[in-house]
């Protein structure tokens, strides 16, 4: 995921333990933990023994994933607790989601400064309504105190050998983007105070950084459709290049293509929205490549309005990612956007 948002300077850390204070460490869990997500039947052991025990289905394969979440690095100081717990689960789903594979289980590693029981509680809300929404249990943990950090493991499944890879794509396969890229960047600039006067358009752009929604459908139906996939969490642009090196290829994206949406254009205009769609982070869209041969079956089993997603670009044998505009090239960096140049 995007580390680009340091967010100012850190406060000094008070160390605090979780022991000192009312709540115990084991209340605390049982509190807010046990029962947190949704409840699966193949969960044989959960929260509260030494491990979890986990029936996978038989067939299938084992599809694993980590994030970690740290305080003013990956989402401002003092960020809503729900968004939080959120985002966290978020991150990871939305790696499974570029898998194709479907998520089950996640395990919560929480460090904290204080045990503080409204956080906990609308903490524990966020990643609760997301993972129910999933249908996934949380099945363990460990708890500490410290600088505030929250770590999500996720576990999924996908039918043995069918999982989508980074590297399946060729050189004329189609690219494609779910979503409006974009939109989480603005608004986390919004959060920070970087983008005063968004107007209207800042309580959706704020959602869409606080509480993405990662395409876990799209993800499953794409293991029919896609030679590769990735998920966007670092900018459109460096997220589709890495798919192209994986796969062997470059890419070439028609700047033109790339879908923004309307409150982002009302907010930066046009050329900055782009811009924005390509450079910024945390999305969590799918940017995934797709035979020459079976771009129309893909439409129509998936409809693009029903679906949204777009075509951007195309996969191509020279290495590199090039952005073109009415036949020139565009030149960005895959950590921001650069500059323009033309070809010679
Ligand atoms: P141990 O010391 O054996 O690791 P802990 O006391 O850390 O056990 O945890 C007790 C139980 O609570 C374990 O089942 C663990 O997975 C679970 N657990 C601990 N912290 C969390 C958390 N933040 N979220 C979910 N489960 C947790
Ligand atoms: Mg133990």
């Amino acid at each position: 995921m995007s580390t680009l948002c340091w967010i100012g300077r850190r406060a000094p850390y008070v160390p605090t333990s979780i022991d000192r204070v009312a709540l115990s460490e084991f209340d605390l869990i049982d509190r807010y933990f046990r029962g947190c997500g949704a409840r699966r039947t193949d969960v044989r052991v959960g929260v509260g023994d030494d491990a979890a025990i986990l029936d996978c289905p038989a067939g299938a394969e084992l599809v694993a994933a980590v994030d970690t979440l740290v305080d003013g690095v990956h989402f401002p100081r003092g960020s809503p607790p729900a968004s939080i717990g959120h985002r966290a689960l978020a991150v990871n789903l939305s790696d499974l989601a570029a898998m194709g594979a479907r998520p089950a289980w996640a395990l919560l590693a929480l460090t904290l400064p204080q045990a503080d029981e409204a956080w906990l509680s609308e903490f524990a809300a966020g990643m609760s309504a997301l993972a129910r929404a999933h249908e996934v249990a949380l099945v363990g943990g460990d708890t500490t105190s410290g600088p505030l950090c929250v770590t999500v493991q996720l576990l999924g499944y996908a039918p043995r050998a069918s999982a989508l890879l980074r590297s399946g794509g060729r050189a004329g396969d189609a690219v494609f983007v779910s979503g409006t890229p974009g939109d989480a960047a603005a608004g986390l600039a919004i959060e920070q105070g970087r983008l005063p006067g968004a107007g209207e358009a800042a309580a959706y752009l704020r959602e869409r950084f606080l509480y993405p929604a990662p395409r876990l459908a799209l993800g499953e139906c794409l293991r029919r459709h896609a030679s590769a996939c990735i998920d966007v969490s670092d900018g459109l642009l460096g997220d589709a290049s890495k798919l192209a090196r994986a796969s062997g290829c470059g890419v070439e994206i028609t700047y033109d293509g790339i879908p923004v949406s309307d409150a982002l254009v009302r907010a930066v205009g046009e050329e900055r929205a782009r811009e924005l769609a390509l450079t910024g982070g945390d999305d969590y869209e799918l940017c995934f490549s797709v035979r020459p041969t079976h771009v129309a079956r893909l439409l129509s089993e998936l409809p693009p309005e029903r679906w949204s997603y777009t075509r951007i670009g195309t996969l191509r044998e020279t290495p590199g990612a090039d952005v073109l505009r009415a036949g020139a090239v565009m030149s960005f960096s895959h950590s921001g956007y650069d500059h323009f140049t033309t070809p010679a």
